[in-house]
């Protein structure tokens, strides 16, 4: 075994425990890098590398594919609207008698807003994927005109954020206001970069 099928497979294990372990999911960069070693794994599995770089080649190739499917699927069928009428709506829904008691809003790490709304008697999540403007800054300014721009969480979740890891704002309905806290997010922690947000990008 030679120094190329060495790299190869150390290439192949760490991308398979990303995606596998880590589950980071779909991103341009990780499936060109598993094209790249499977492809290699490929042909030295096949020809003069050893055999079993074939079925590590298959595996990460055949993963990639399912989370590129996956990342398709889930942006499609979500509505989008310009991001001005969602916080426009949401601040509304907000400040009215019958309106949400509590909001959680969350971006997903491929740019969706979602928004877990409790009235009342019902409860629903709602995703949209907000165009005009960045989802990050939607997020920011419904938990600042809620919760005030001194909200501990609003600081605590820029500070995560910038450090990496992504959170969910909690915004519950009090006497006179809102309380906002953070929760962590279940699925992927990885935040989301805003293209052409000065702030976020
Ligand atoms: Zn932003």
């Amino acid at each position: 075994m030679g120094v190329l099928d060495i790299v190869v497979a150390s290439g192949l294990t760490v991308l398979l425990l990303r995606a596998l372990v880590l589950r980071l999911g779909y991103t341009l960069g990780s499936a060109l890098l598993a094209l790249v070693f499977g492809g290699l794994g490929l042909w030295r599995g096949l020809g003069p590398g050893p055999g079993w770089l074939l079925w590590q080649a298959v595996g990460l190739l055949t993963v990639t594919a399912g989370e590129f499917l996956l990342a398709l699927r889930s942006g499609v069928g979500i509505p989008r609207t310009d991001v001005g009428e969602v916080r426009a709506q949401l601040l509304a829904d907000c400040r009215s008698d019958e309106g949400r008691q509590q909001l959680t809003l969350a971006v997903a790490p491929w740019g969706a807003v979602m928004m877990d709304g409790v009235w009342r008697d019902t409860r629903r999540r709602d995703v949209v994927i907000v165009t005009g403007g960045c989802p990050v800054c939607l997020v920011e300014e419904v938990t600042a005109e809620l919760a005030g721009p001194d909200a501990k969480a609003l600081a605590a979740y820029r500070r995560d954020r910038v450090a990496g890891t992504n959170r969910m704002v909690v915004l519950s309905r009090r006497v006179g206001g809102w309380d906002a806290a953070l929760e962590r997010v279940r699925a992927s922690a990885r935040p989301f970069r805003q293209v052409g947000c000065p702030v976020h990008c």
